[in-house]
């Protein structure tokens, strides 16, 4: 069974005090509700990482991710981060071409292929985010789009590396925006990605890949989500922020 999996996409936002007092009222809140099947990992910016790790319970269903590294293990790329340093301390997610990595810092499939290869070659998990805009869309082009972004991101990898990826179909125009993509709709594309996937590894390796849902998600529509069985869980960004939104669409997950 595929396990059920909240993403919480701080981007720039929380100072390092505002952080991990969010993440000690998660904590104390978890220890009340979760059960064994759901997992968060927190995408927290680079400067909470190795603070958090530190106070997340050694056994339990919490990780940590980055929102980004590097292609490349080392060199001189001032301003960025390795996987290697973020394997260092102890970071097992990372999130790859988000739509705003995607929009503002000109980030393509092909970059998002050596991304993944270079995360998994340092012990992390990438996150691959991938998702049409709204011109896309209109055109009703999205299930080529997406299925696209996903065998120029992931297609050169192993079966073994493969079955380490987790995907986020996120349409881009829905993020941050609050426009919603009726659950109804999501299921075709998930169903899509899947199918491609065991196209190309096989349906047994296929049906092992977590595939989520993010763009705008509240409470609300992590319910619909989960009565339509359309995703394994959600990537949320502002809703992660607020301790009470973020309770709340974990009510509905465990
Ligand atoms: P949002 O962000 O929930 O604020 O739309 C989602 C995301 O980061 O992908």
């Amino acid at each position: 069974m595929r396990p059920r999996i909240i993403v919480a996409n701080w981007k720039m936002h929380k100072t390092f005090d505002a952080g991990l007092q969010l993440v000690q009222e998660i904590i104390s809140q978890l220890r009340q509700s979760l059960t064994g099947h759901v997992q968060i990992i927190l995408l927290a910016p680079f400067i909470h990482l190795e603070a958090i790790g530190r106070l997340l319970p050694s056994s339990g269903n919490l990780y940590i991710g980055a929102q980004n590294c590097h292609e490349k293990p080392n060199g001189a790329f001032t301003g960025e981060i390795a996987a290697p340093m973020l394997q260092s301390i102890g970071v097992h997610f990372v999130l790859i071409g988000h739509s705003e990595r995607r929009q503002y810092f000109g980030e393509d499939n092909a970059l998002s292929a050596q991304k993944v290869t270079t995360a998994l070659a340092h012990g992390l998990r990438p996150i691959l985010c991938c998702g049409e805009t709204w011109q896309i869309r209109e055109k009703d082009q999205q299930i080529t789009f997406v299925t696209q972004q996903l065998t120029e991101s992931l297609f050169h990898l192993s079966p073994a590396q493969v079955s380490q990826i987790i995907i986020a179909y996120e349409p881009a125009w829905a993020i941050d925006t609050g426009q919603i993509l009726p659950p109804a709709q999501i299921k075709p594309m998930h169903q899509a990605l899947r199918d491609t996937l065991a196209q190309k590894y096989g349906i047994s390796l296929a049906a092992t890949i977590p595939i989520l849902y993010g763009g705008s998600c509240n409470p609300q529509y992590a319910r619909a989500l989960l009565a339509l069985s359309a995703a394994d869980g959600v990537l949320l960004g502002r809703a992660s922020l607020q301790s009470h939104t973020f309770f709340s669409i974990m009510d509905v997950m465990v």
